[in-house]
Parts: structure tokens; C-alpha cells; sequence
């Protein structure tokens, strides 16, 4: 999974990156409305961590410019102050939760996570696909029971293919979805990464779709 952070603040930026990272995002990071606002347009996110109070342009007119063009990641708002108000004009604007300054790491993390699933479409905060189980909460993987230990790409992988079961992903698709914008990729390196996936949670559970991508679970039925 992939999230945007736009905040103007380099010591809050900068700390919402690591633990994101640490939490297994991949992470890309603006520091005024006009980048964070290009990025959201330009780029395919899993969320967005969006400040309100923003130089060049203010976080509300990102978002609606966002929405506007029709944008639907979630989007978690920073707001400075408990103010209703202004939690308001970010609903308004099309945000979908919000944490009020200062808050708990952990919360962004948490928040973050649950908006990722429930805009994938998944109600519960367990992903199963026979004995593979992705807790989307605590961001852990087992197999009937045993812990999996992935890498950070690994499980971004893992966990998008479990986020969209029964859909044939491409390459390209999960490519955008797993690396930063500064991951130098090739899809050699995406077949390199699925087949050590495939050895810790065994070979039957990522389906390689011929000329097309890879899936996990039965194919949906349209
Ligand atoms: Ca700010």
C-alpha cells in the first residue's frame, strides 16, 4: 500500500514517514498544497494524510480539487484545532476521517489502515484466503495460525493482492501501488519479489494470470 503525506511542518512530515514506512507503506511526501495537490492527481494512492494548513495552497482546496476531478482515495485530515468548524469544510470537502494536532503515531497508522480496507471494499479487519490470513490492523500475516515474516515490499505486495481478491492485478498496477516514486523498479523485480512471497506462503495462494498479472482467490463473478 501506497499513501501520500502532505504536511508543511518538516519534523511532523518527517515523523509520519518513518513510522508509516515502519508500519509497512510505502511513503511519498509534499510540503506545500500545490506538490501534494499535483502528486494526488498524478498519482495512484491507497490514502492520504492531508494537513489542512498548508503553504501555497490550503489543504480544503486540495481536496476539493482532488474530488472534483474525481479522485476517491481516502483521504485522513490533520487539523490543527478541535474546532468543529473546520472539521467540518474537510468533510464537506470530501475527507473521510481526521485526527486533531497532536496526536498519537499509532492513531494515523490505525486510521489509516481501516480506511484502506473499507474503501477496498472489506468490512472485516481480517483478510483471509484459504489458511493465509492478513490482519489489516495490526499488519501482520499468518498461515494457519504460524506468524509470516515478510519484507516491508513483500507484505505491501501480499496485502494488496489480499485487498483486491478475485481481481487480476497488473504488474504495472502493483508496481504503483507497492514502491515510492523515488523505487527504481523493473518487473523483473516484481517476479523476483512474488516468487520469494510464494515461498513463505506457499506456491498455490498468488496466481500468475498469463500475459495479464496476478491474482489471489477465485476470480469474482461479474
Ligand atoms: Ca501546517
Amino acid at each position: 500500500m501506497r499513501v501520500l503525506v502532505v504536511e508543511d511542518e518538516p519534523m511532523l512530515s518527517f515523523r509520519l514517514q518513518q513510522v508509516l514506512e515502519a508500519a509497512g507503506f510505502a511513503v511519498d511526501t509534499a510540503h506545500d498544497g500545490e506538490e501534494g495537490w499535483f502528486l494526488g492527481d498524478t498519482e495512484p494512492y491507497d490514502a492520504v494524510v492531508l494537513d489542512l494548513g498548508l503553504p501555497k495552497v490550503d489543504g480544503v482546496t486540495v481536496l476539493n480539487r482532488w474530488r472534483g476531478a474525481g479522485r476517491t482515495m481516502p483521504v485522513l485530515i490533520l487539523t490543527a484545532r478541535s474546532r468543529w468548524s473546520e472539521k467540518m469544510t474537510g468533510f464537506n470537502a470530501g475527507a473521510d476521517d481526521y485526527v486533531t494536532k497532536p496526536f498519537e503515531m499509532e492513531e494515523v497508522v490505525y486510521r489509516l489502515r481501516a480506511l484502506i480496507r473499507r474503501s477496498s471494499g472489506h468490512a472485516q479487519p481480517e483478510l483471509t484466503c484459504g489458511g493465509v490470513r492478513l490482519d489489516t490492523l495490526g499488519g501482520k500475516v499468518t498461515i494457519d495460525g504460524i506468524p509470516v515474516q515478510l519484507t516491508a515490499h513483500e507484505f505491501r505486495i501480499l496485502s494488496y493482492l489480499m485487498h483486491h481478491q478475485g481481481r487480476v492485478v497488473t504488474r504495472t498496477e502493483l508496481m504503483e501501488h507497492v514502491h515510492d516514486r523515488h523505487f527504481d523498479s523493473d518487473s523483473n523485480v516484481m517476479e523476483v519479489l512474488i516468487g520469494r512471497i510464494r515461498k513463505k506462503i506457499g506456491g498455490g495462494t498468488i496466481e500468475t494470470v498469463r500475459g495479464l498479472g496476478y491474482r489471489i482467490g477465485p476470480p469474482e463473478s461479474s
